[in-house]
């Protein structure tokens, strides 16, 4: 694939880059390597000062910054607008509180003096170089929940982005260097996928996190655990939206939408399969449906857009696939289905749609749709609700609307997620760790779970 910004909206190709040549990637690798050695003894005080310059700086570019994403990616330019504030934010939260999360940790006296030491203590000292590997649906997002915590850590970082937002991948690169960060803290690789490997098996690199699909995620790990290498993996999901006769109905099926239809459907934590009681089946499909159907898809630039295209044209093409596979087997189209015919002559636009009648043999069952296609499911009561959520090769995130404790109870126990969200939709937040369970990957991004992942967790012991 080429490094490139081509415009979902219209298809046309903006810029091109080069890759980075060999020799151009070994220069920045020793760099990194060497930035490592000293920036690791700095303070947090320090650190965190330059990690305020960045998130000021951010701001200030958020509505150019915002333009260029959405270029890129297609997202509306409102929400890139709101990704760059809540980078900024996540920035000064890690900078306020990276210091408390990484203290020492000192057992109890009796157990010290039960380890035959004069003192011991845990402490919290970086890894390294740290490879990110990252994906196009939240462009800055997904790189600064890497990189606001490792740098606080006094990790190095090493951006390879998705090869097609290379603007905003250079972007974050100078982002950093204007911050005040010294040279080699975090540096941009225009390079393909397959120059991945060579960089992950150099030795001056210590760690890798990825976000993105499971067959790069696979790779990523297969390699990393081939070097003992510690990774973090982010990847998809399929995220079930359960919802039961004591919930607020309404407001569900308001939130529904926003839930599947956030980032043009593009997101790893969007809702994705909607499972409800049979008392209340009717009354919320109507509701989600006429929210799919009064969403205004267009121009991502144009503020009043809801649903932009989908941000490549093999994206459109998966997703098409996965709808017209379950149609053919029997799955009834409630809204959408198609691409939106006012639009049919550019870019990769497909229309909010719902689907029901779906059975377990259809793809679209089993494989996350990514754009804005909901399943429904009619179910009978609790158990069956949660054996529809879990069935699933996915765990990222679900989703419970109800207004029963027992429920709430009950579903906390027995979802197989990462997270649990109860009336309310699935979103992340700096204070609470992210992350998910089976196929949708391991380790913890944000909070102090995240900042941990890539320490070197130390023990010291003195007799
Ligand atoms: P990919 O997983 O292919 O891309 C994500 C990142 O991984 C990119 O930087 C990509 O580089 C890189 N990459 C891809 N293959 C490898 C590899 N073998 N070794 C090392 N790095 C690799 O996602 P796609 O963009 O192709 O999207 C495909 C599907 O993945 C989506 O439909 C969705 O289901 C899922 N996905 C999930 C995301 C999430 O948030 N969890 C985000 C994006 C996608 P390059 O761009 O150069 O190929």
């Amino acid at each position: 694939m080429p490094i490139a910004t081509v415009n979902p909206a219209t298809g046309e190709t903006l810029r091109t880059y080069d890759t980075l040549s060999p020799e151009a990637v070994e220069e920045k690798l020793s760099l990194a390597s060497r930035t490592f050695d000293t920036y690791r003894t700095s303070t947090f005080f320090d650190r965190a000062r330059l990690l305020q310059q960045a998130a000021d700086l951010l701001e200030a570019d958020a509505p150019d910054i915002a333009r260029v994403m959405t270029t890129e990616m297609g997202k509306p330019v409102a929400a890139a607008r709101a990704e760059a504030t809540k980078c900024a934010r996540t920035m000064r939260w890690y900078a306020q509180n990276a210091q408390d999360l990484l203290a020492d940790e000192h057992p109890s006296d009796q157990d010290v003096k039960d380890s035959g030491a004069a003192r011991a203590l845990v402490r919290y000292r970086p890894l390294g170089v740290v490879l990110a590997v990252m994906p196009w649906n939240f462009p800055l997002w997904q790189v600064v929940r890497f990189a606001a915590p490792a740098l606080m850590a006094g990790n190095v970082g090493l951006l390879k982005h998705a090869s097609n937002v290379p603007q905003t991948a250079l972007y974050l690169e100078d982002l950093f260097r204007r911050a005040g960060f010294p040279e080699g803290c975090f540096q941009t690789l225009l390079i393909g996928s397959g120059a991945v490997e060579g960089i992950l098996r150099d030795e001056r690199v210590a760690a890798a996190t990825l976000t993105g699909s499971e067959p790069a995620g696979r790779s990523v790990a297969a390699i990393a655990g081939d070097e003992v290498k510690k990774t973090v993996l982010e990847l998809g999901g399929s995220d079930p939206y359960v919802v039961m006769p004591s919930a607020d109905v309404a407001r569900a099926a308001r939130t529904a939408v926003t839930a599947r239809v956030q980032n043009n459907g593009q997101s790893c934590i969007a809702a994705k399969r909607f499972i409800v009681h049979e008392d209340v089946f009717e009354e919320f499909r109507d509701a989600f449906v006429a929210g799919m159907r009064e969403l205004r898809v267009g121009d991502p630039l144009d503020e009043a857009t809801d649903v932009g295209p989908l941000a490549s044209e093999q994206g459109r093409k998966d997703l098409e696939e996965l709808v017209d596979d379950a149609v053919e087997s029997g799955a009834t189209v409630l809204c959408g289905g198609q691409r939106p015919k006012d639009l049919a002559d550019r870019g990769w636009f497909y229309e909010p749609t719902v689907l029901a009648d779906v059975t377990p043999e259809m793809r679209i069952h089993r494989e996350e749709t990514f754009g804005p296609v909901a399943t429904l499911y009619r179910v009978t009561g609790l158990d069956q609700a949660i054996e529809v959520a879990n069935d699933t090769p996915f765990g990222l995130s679900s989703n419970l609307w109800t207004g029963d404790e027992a429920d709430i109870d009950r579903f906390v126990q027995d979802s197989q997620a990462g997270g649990v969200f109860v009336n309310g939709m699935t979103a992340s937040h700096p204070a609470l760790p992210f992350g998910g369970a089976k196929r949708s990957g391991y380790g913890r991004e944000l909070a102090g779970h995240g900042i941990k992942e890539f320490c070197n967790i130390t023990t010291v012991w003195v007799g």
